[in-house]
């Protein structure tokens, strides 16, 4: 039993978990927080929390907070604490040393979806403006950077359709390569709640996963595909749809891109694209796919043109399809394909632009959508303007009084790349630990390895500290004012409800940084970087600190001339990029394939209580419900093997080898093995390969192939 206490003040903030944005009020006692309690009045929660949010507030005064600059001349010399100036001192006068023997671009930056907006647009600020190049990437690398391509090229815009209440207008749910209920828990309930007053279900996913069959809900369709053939799983329900007549042909006419419609029909109808053509490659029965394509066109699992034309001339309507996505979709070869091949879906049956329809990726860090608005990817300035724009570039140049580099910069990979090369030597690494969260461990270390000036921005001594050379500590959320942007593109306050352990916020460290290069910032509130943020980008000119605080929060786009309030629904009228276009989703096999020596196949994902790589969630109370990752295998694998509930198993894959407890269990199919990734001793990224999403290289960390036996306890 814990004696908390009355509280004697309460700030409202936002969680700093996954990407549902739920608003919390932090209670303090004195100078402590002694509980954070869900708030009624947050729209994306509706006052309902889950475990991870509840007990957020555990990690902000762990004793393993660094709160002290350090620096080291090699990453094998100990830590020697100083001041800020010294430290960032010392940063500074080596990014201007590298850069005079190196070249501009040797240095780059990467920004977190941990942190604000405000934070956020500072990092990509700096290193456009300070270091002179594009080298900015963020975290969204490494999951959702395909929704951005994908959703870019079909809709023009890279966020979800909806916003979190639409699910309630919904007839039938399809939720592909996700599990709401461990990662996005509150976003589930209001999913199940729907699906309880009679909405139906299709699944696709490797697992069986709660919702396919939970307490409380049952799929009416789970398509439990092999991992890496979701884009032929989507392709062959579009098939079904276009050659049975099921398309929504009037809202394509009227909406869509003429000569795009007219190639991708041509495409999907080809035999070769058919249930029947892939099931042999999916391992779903081309029945199943037949009847969840029904499902989602016509509301009805033998749903057909008749039956549809016959409900709609007896005044009905055809059914509300939403589709929710995750990791499960973006963390593939052939990524921005799937997601592609989804827009495709979902405009075919006319599924966009009203309540209870959409396409929406479900985003696994709190701000991984507004890291990705304020521009932290190497080709884009905030909004989504492609650094190449002569126009764009002029006004940022104005604003910022530089001469903006017009090629975009290196993505993280490529930064690794570069720097095994030779050629890239610095780094400064904002709430990011890019050895734990990256693929192919090795690789990655090695290219921090060869840096020559590595600065690390965290709460926690990371694994990605270890190859340091400088140390500025984090803030945690609750030390912090600025603003998050959810996954339905909503904006929320987060406000201080202490002042930064170390005595400096991640944003004045950024400006300390900036100054001492020699670019000076003159920020002394993050309110006016959001003033800066919404006088450069359209689809946030709308948006202050003033709106927020009185209307609750904001959904982007925000302007006051167009939408006053924001936008909970886009694509209404018009597509933002004009017509919907159509894009060819040709499926190709991962090469990530199964052999005599790798004969299953690894895929990934999260659990309830635990948050990605468990930096926060094992310093809080959630540790004593989950403390392992584990493997969970088919118990008919397992006896091949000589595998028994709770053995010790060594995993291997071609990039490296690692060792769990295995529990045997009927969620994974035979040939499939399934951890999470929430413990570092776990390793589950030394093994995953470093192949790449063809468009974004976002990781394919969803498909590896391994060999799994027993071996002694560790
Ligand atoms: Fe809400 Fe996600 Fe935080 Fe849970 S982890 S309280 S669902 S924002």
């Amino acid at each position: 039993v814990i004696e908390l206490g009355m509280p004697t003040k309460s700030v409202t903030t936002t969680c700093a978990y996954c990407g549902v944005g739920c608003g919390f009020k932090a209670e303090v006692k004195g100078t402590e927080v002694i509980r954070m309690t869900p708030w009624k009045d947050g729209k994306a929660n509706e006052g309902h929390s889950c475990v991870k949010g509840r007990f957020a507030w555990g990690y902000a005064t762990h004793k393993d907070r660094v709160t002290k600059p350090m620096i080291r001349a090699r990453i094998t010399d100990p830590w020697r604490e100083v001041s800020w100036d010294e430290a960032i001192g010392h940063a500074a006068s080596e990014f201007k040393r590298l850069q005079a023997a190196f070249g501009t671009n040797s240095i780059g930056g990467i920004t977190s979806s941990r942190c604000t907006n405000e934070e956020t647009y500072l990092v990509q600020k700096l290193v456009r403006a300070a270091f002179g190049n594009n080298n900015v990437d963020t975290c969204a690398r490494v999951c959702h950077s395909p929704t951005g391509y994908g959703l870019g090229q079909t809709y023009g815009t890279s966020a979800g359709t909806q916003t979190f209440k639409s699910v309630a207008k919904a007839d039938v749910i399809m939720v592909i390569g996700a599990n709401p209920s461990e990662a996005h828990p509150v976003f589930a309930s209001r999913m199940k709640r729907r699906l309880r007053q009679g909405a139906r279900l299709i699944v696709v996913d490797p697992r069986r996963i709660d919702l396919v069959a939970g307490a409380h809900v049952k799929a009416d369709f789970h398509l439990q595909l092999r991992p890496g053939t979701n884009v032929a799983v989507v392709t062959s329900l579009a098939h079904v749809i276009v050659t049975e007549g099921l398309d929504d042909a009037a809202y394509v006419a009227e909406r869509c891109d003429d000569k795009s419609v007219q190639q991708w029909r041509e495409f999907v109808a080809r035999p070769e694209n058919s249930p029947e053509a892939f099931e042999r490659e999916t391992g779903v029965p081309a029945a199943l796919v037949r009847g969840a394509a029904r499902l989602y066109a016509s509301g009805s699992a033998n749903g057909t043109a008749q039956s549809l034309a016959d409900a709609m001339a007896a005044g009905g309507k055809r059914p509300n399809g939403a589709i929710y996505y995750g990791l499960g979709v973006t963390e593939h070869s052939q990524g921005s394909t799937a997601v592609m091949a989804i827009a495709n879906l979902a405009m075919v049956t006319g599924n966009v632009g009203r309540e209870g329809v959409g396409v929406n990726p479900l985003r696994g860090q709190n701000n991984v959508q507004g890291s990705c608005d304020m521009g932290s990817f190497p080709h884009e300035l905030p909004g989504y303007r492609h650094i190449g724009g002569a126009e764009v570039r002029a006004q940022f140049d104005q604003a910022w009084g530089v001469t903006l580099q017009p090629e975009p910069g290196l993505r993280i990979p490529n930064m690794f790349d570069a720097a095994l090369a030779g050629e890239f030597k610095g780094l400064y690494c904002q709430g990011e630990d890019i050895v734990q969260s990256d693929p192919d461990t090795q690789h990655v270390s090695s290219a921090l390895q060869a840096m020559e000036c590595v600065v690390v921005q965290d709460i926690f001594l990371n694994e990605t500290a270890k190859y340091a050379h400088v140390f500025l500590p984090g803030s945690s959320f609750l030390e912090k004012d600025g603003t998050f942007t959810n996954a339905e593109r909503r904006i929320s306050r987060v406000r201080k409800v202490m002042p930064p352990l170390s005595g400096v916020g991640d944003w004045e460290a950024t400006v300390k940084l900036s100054n001492a290069l020699g670019y000076p910032m003159a920020y002394t509130h993050p309110e006016q970087i959001m003033q800066e943020i919404a006088a450069l980008t359209p689809t946030f000119a709308g948006v202050s600190y003033e709106k927020i605080d009185r209307l609750g929060s904001v959904q982007w786009p925000c302007n006051d001339s167009t939408a006053e309030a924001g936008t909970d629904i886009m694509h209404v009228d018009r597509f933002v990029r004009g017509k919907g276009r159509f894009v060819i989703t040709q499926y190709v096999a991962t090469d990530e394939k199964v052999t005599r020596k790798f004969p299953l196949l690894l895929t990934t994902g999260r659990i309830l209580s635990q948050y990605n790589v468990g930096a926060q969630t094992r310093r809080t109370f959630n540790s004593q419900w989950h403390d392992e990752d584990r493997l969970e295998i088919h118990p008919q694998d397992a006896l091949d093997r000589g595998v028994k509930d709770g053995d010790w198993v060594g995993i291997t894959s071609r990039a490296g080898e690692t060792v769990l407890r295995a529990t045997l269990t009927e969620r994974v199919q035979p040939g499939v093995v399934y951890t999470t990734f929430h413990f570092p001793e776990s390793g589950a990224n030394v093994i995953t390969t470093d192949s790449s999403d063809w468009a974004t290289n976002c990781p394919e960390y969803k498909v590896t192939a391994v060999q799994v036996m027993p071996v002694a306890q560790p």
